[in-house]
C-alpha cells in the first residue's frame, strides 16, 4: 500500500491520481501514456503537410489506440484531414493538369 504525498491518505497501488484530493501520484504511468500515442500526434501533424504520410501514421496510431486507449480521436481527425487534403489537392491540381495536357496536345 502507498500513500498520497499531498493528503497522506492510503492509495491503491495501481492509482494514477489520488481519489481523495486529485493530485497526480503516478507520473510514470502518465509518461507511458503520452509516449504511446506519439505516432498519432506525428500522423496528425503530417496530415496537414504530407497527406499520405499522415494517413499511414494515423492508421497505425488508430490501431495502437485500440491497445493503449489513447490517441483515438487524434488518429481519426488525422485520417479525415489527410483524406480531405488529398481530395482537395486533386480538385485543385487535376483541372490544371488537364489544361496542361490539352494545351500540350494542341486541342
Ligand atoms: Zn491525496
Amino acid at each position: 500500500m502507498k500513500y498520497c504525498r499531498k493528503c497522506g491518505k492510503e492509495l491503491d497501488d495501481a492509482a494514477v491520481v489520488c481519489p481523495h484530493c486529485g493530485v497526480l501520484v503516478n507520473e510514470d504511468a502518465l509518461k507511458t501514456t503520452k509516449q504511446s500515442n506519439t505516432i498519432a500526434v506525428v500522423g496528425f501533424i503530417f496530415s496537414f503537410l504530407i497527406a499520405i504520410v499522415g494517413l499511414i501514421c494515423c492508421i497505425i496510431g488508430l490501431k495502437k489506440s485500440a491497445e493503449t486507449g489513447t490517441g483515438k480521436g487524434l488518429s481519426i481527425a488525422g485520417i479525415i484531414i489527410s483524406v480531405a487534403n488529398m481530395v482537395l489537392g486533386w480538385l485543385i491540381y487535376l483541372p490544371v493538369l488537364q489544361q496542361l495536357a490539352f494545351a500540350g496536345l494542341g486541342i
